[in-house]
């Protein structure tokens, strides 16, 4: 078995494992609509919402691609507030979909500035939409949502946000942060294979959805909206994900948001003190933006490339490297997943050693 200390995915729970070895049903029948409820209600209570979640059938991405068609026109146009990789990401979406994009750009390891995004806002007064990353996974910032939400409220714009890397791992308030669109997928903090993404929407958002022209079939969210008043979705769910989803929802609530978030940031702390003490630079000076999601760290003198191979070659130990450019020097080490610290004590013994 490997042992995924990457950002996403994660290994899968023993109980998610035999329930995913589980005969299905079918879609369109009750058992279904029973599943489809009860994991939706669990849902909520992670995101923190009584608005609507919908279920789709994609990894991450494909959530993202559904924010961008479902509120806009061509020409519109929305801000990206750019913080790293994933922020491109929303950029190349919607220049894709002909928006046109105002773009925030910080250095990667930063988070935003406020006083900037607010003139921004001000400046131009026909921007419909401010897309943000809760937490970058290619820097391990984490963006502060709650200001974002607070500003955006009073603006005629949704606030759109990415938590893919960032939910059940740190606080998140849908419906007390103003949060307008918030998209996660099921290999990130849900401890699940990929396959799966989820979407809460406002209010704010599902009004500004009747008047959006931009392409889209089945990203439709209100195809999804519909379907889930008879307890169904549109198109042929991935049956086993969601009775899996049940399963790692009803082990995330029951052990408790907050406890996870603690036990994440405590691992944390610990992995930054061992990982400094053997000569890597913590890639992100400010730790109050520091997230749990994984630890980034740079070092220079060693071949990353030959360490993460080396890892999985001989310890069956998986690691992640930097993205973009730095690809060959970063390393990522993930904390989203559930491995107890034991294997984390473990992993820093192979790294001394190598
Ligand atoms: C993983 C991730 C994505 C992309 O998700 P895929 O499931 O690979 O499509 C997007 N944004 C962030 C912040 C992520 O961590």
């Amino acid at each position: 078995m490997k042992k995924l200390f990457t950002p996403g995915p994660t290994n899968i729970l023993p109980e998610v494992r035999e329930e995913l070895s589980k005969d299905i049903f079918h879609h369109r029948m009750s058992d279904y609509k029973t599943l489809l409820y009860e994991v939706t209600e669990k849902l909520k209570k992670v995101y923190k919402t009584k608005e609507d979640v919908i279920i789709l059938t994609s990894s991450g991405t494909g959530s993202m691609e559904s924010s961008v068609v479902n509120f806009f026109n061509k020409g519109d146009t929305i801000l990206v507030i750019n913080t790293g990789f994933f922020g491109d990401r929303f950029i190349e979406i919607s220049r894709e979909f002909d928006l046109n994009v105002i773009e925030l750009k910080y250095e990667w390891g930063n988070t935003y500035e406020y006083e900037e995004v607010k003139e921004c806002l001000i400046k131009n007064d026909n921007i419909k939409g401010v897309f943000a990353t809760h937490h970058e996974t290619s820097t391990g910032v984490v963006n502060n949502i709650e200001k974002l939400g607070n500003l955006i409220k009073d603006f005629n714009a949704l606030l759109i946000v990415d938590c893919i890397s960032g939910l059940v791992v740190h606080e998140f308030e849908f419906d007390k942060w103003n949060v307008d669109c918030a998209l996660s997928g099921s290999q990130k903090g849900f401890l699940l294979p990929p396959g799966l993404s989820f979407v809460a929407l406002s209010k704010k958002a599902k009004k500004m959805m009747k008047d959006a022209t931009l392409p889209k079939y089945y990203w439709n969210y209100e195809k999804y909206l519909k379907y889930y008043e008879i307890g169904q979705n549109p198109y042929t769910p991935s049956i086993s994900l969601v009775k899996a989803l049940n399963v790692s929802l009803e082990y995330l609530l029951s052990k408790g948001l907050t406890i996870i978030q603690d036990e994440k940031k405590s691992l944390r702390g610990y992995l930054e003190k061992e990982l400094v003490n053997m000569g890597f630079t913590l890639f992100i000076e400010d730790e109050s933006i520091r997230g749990n999601t994984l630890v980034p760290v740079i070092n220079d003198k060693i071949n990353i490339d030959n360490l993460v191979k080396e890892l999985d070659k001989s310890y069956n130990i998986q690691i992640a490297r930097g993205q973009g450019i730095y690809k060959d020097k970063m390393l990522r080490i993930g904390l989203i997943g559930d491995l107890p610290t034991t294997e984390y004590k473990t992993l820093v013994e192979i790294l001394k050693n190598m």
